[in-house]
C-alpha cells in the first residue's frame, strides 16, 4: 500500500495567493507517487478563503480543509492541523508560497531514509526588511542563551513529521505554544534541509512588530524560567552591596560625623531598584498569566466547519 502523506497549511485570508499555491503543489505531489491529500486550516478568514477552499474540494476531494471558529492564531491553527491529519506523514507549510512546494520530494526523500523530523531551514529573509531581521537574531540570540532547547538555525515552520512525531505533538498539552521550541523539543531523528524562502504570491504578512513581540515572549517563556530566578540573583547581589555600604557608612559616621550629603545618590539608588522591582513583577506576571491560561482548561481551538475530512477516531488529545 502507498504512503499517505498529508500536506498541512495554516490559511489566514489568502484567498487571493491560494490558486497560485494549489498550481504550484498538486504537480510536485503528483510527481511523488504516494498517496496524498491537502488538509488546509483555515483560521477564521474574512477574505472568502474558505469559499475557495470549500469549491477546492468539490473539485478534488483530496483538497480538505477545517476551518476554525475564530481567527486562534497561527501556532493554534497548526495544532489544530496536527490533530486532524491521519496519514503516515504530515508536512507542513505555509499557504502564501513562501514555502517552495519543489522543496518536499527532498523532505521525503529524507523521510524514507529513516528521519522522522526534517526540518527546512531558511536561507535568508526574502521580504522582511532590516529591522525584522534584527528583531529576530535579537531573539534566537536570547533563546539559545537561556533555553534549554536548541532552536536549529534558520527555524521556520516548514518542515516533515512522521507518524510518531505528529502523536508526540498531538500530546502536548499546551495552550500557549511555539511551535519552532516544541519541534526540537519532541527529539526523534531529525535533520535540517536549507531552503530559499520566496516571496509572497499576494497579501502580506499578518505579523506586524506586536504580533511578532507576543511570539517572542511566548518563545521565550514557554521554553525558559531564566527570567524569573535571574532577580534573585540580582538581589542577592545588591544586598551583599548594601551590607558592605552599610558597614562603610557606619565606619565613616562614627569616625568623623554626619554632614547628610549622598541626596541625589539616593534618589538615584531609589528610582533604580523600584525600575528592577517592577520589572520583576511584571517577570512574574507573565509566568503567572500563562499559569492562568493553562489551569481554565479551555479548548485549544474550536471547530467551525469540516470540509472532506473528520476528526480522528482517537477523540481529541489536546
Ligand atoms: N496564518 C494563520 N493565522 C494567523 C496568521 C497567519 O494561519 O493568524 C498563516 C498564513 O495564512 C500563512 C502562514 O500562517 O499561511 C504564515 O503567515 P505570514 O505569511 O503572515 O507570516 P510570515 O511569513 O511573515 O512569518
Ligand atoms: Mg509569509
Amino acid at each position: 500500500m502507498a504512503e499517505r502523506i498529508t500536506v498541512v497549511v495554516p490559511v489566514f485570508n489568502e484567498a487571493v495567493g491560494l490558486p497560485l499555491f494549489v498550481q504550484r503543489l498538486t504537480p510536485v505531489m503528483e510527481g511523488l507517487g504516494v498517496d496524498w491529500s491537502v488538509l488546509f486550516v483555515n483560521d477564521g478568514s474574512s477574505d472568502g478563503t474558505l469559499e475557495r477552499l470549500k469549491r477546492l474540494n468539490e473539485e478534488d476531494p483530496r483538497f480538505t480543509a477545517i476551518s476554525l471558529s475564530r481567527n486562534f492564531g497561527k501556532e493554534t491553527a497548526i495544532a489544530a492541523g496536527l490533530h486532524y491529519a491521519a496519514a503516515d506523514a504530515v508536512i507542513l507549510m505555509d499557504g502564501d508560497t513562501q514555502h517552495p512546494p519543489e522543496m518536499i520530494p527532498a523532505f521525503v526523500e529524507r523521510w524514507r531514509a529513516g528521519y522522522e523530523v526534517v526540518l527546512g531551514s531558511r536561507e535568508g529573509m526574502a521580504e522582511e526588511g532590516a529591522l525584522r531581521r534584527f528583531y529576530s537574531r535579537g531573539f534566537h540570540a536570547l533563546f539559545r542563551l537561556i533555553a534549554a532547547t536548541r532552536l536549529p538555525r534558520g527555524a521556520v515552520d516548514f518542515l516533515l513529521l512522521d507518524r510518531r512525531a505528529v502523536d508526540a505533538m498531538n500530546r502536548l498539552g499546551e495552550r500557549s505554544r511555539f511551535s519552532k521550541g516544541l519541534y526540537a523539543w519532541i527529539g526523534f531523528r531529525q535533520t535540517t534541509l536549507p531552503f530559499a524562502v520566496g516571496g509572497r504570491a499576494a497579501g502580506h504578512s499578518s505579523f506586524n512588530f506586536r504580533r511578532l513581540l507576543h511570539f517572542a515572549v511566548d518563545g521565550i517563556v514557554s521554553f525558559s524560567t531564566v527570567p524569573l530566578k535571574v532577580w534573585s540573583y540580582l538581589g542577592l547581589v545588591v544586598s551583599a552591596f548594601a551590607m558592605v555600604y552599610a558597614v562603610l557608612f557606619l565606619i565613616r559616621t562614627l569616625v568623623s560625623g554626619t554632614d547628610q550629603p549622598g541626596f541625589p545618590s539616593l534618589i538615584v539608588s531609589i528610582m533604580f531598584f523600584s525600575g528592577v522591582q517592577l520589572i520583576s513583577l511584571g517577570v512574574l506576571g507573565e509566568y503567572v498569566a500563562r499559569i492562568y491560561e493553562e489551569v481554565k482548561r479551555r479548548p485549544l481551538f474550536l471547530i467551525g466547519e469540516e470540509i472532506g475530512v473528520s476528526e480522528p477516531k482517537q477523540g481529541r488529545r489536546v
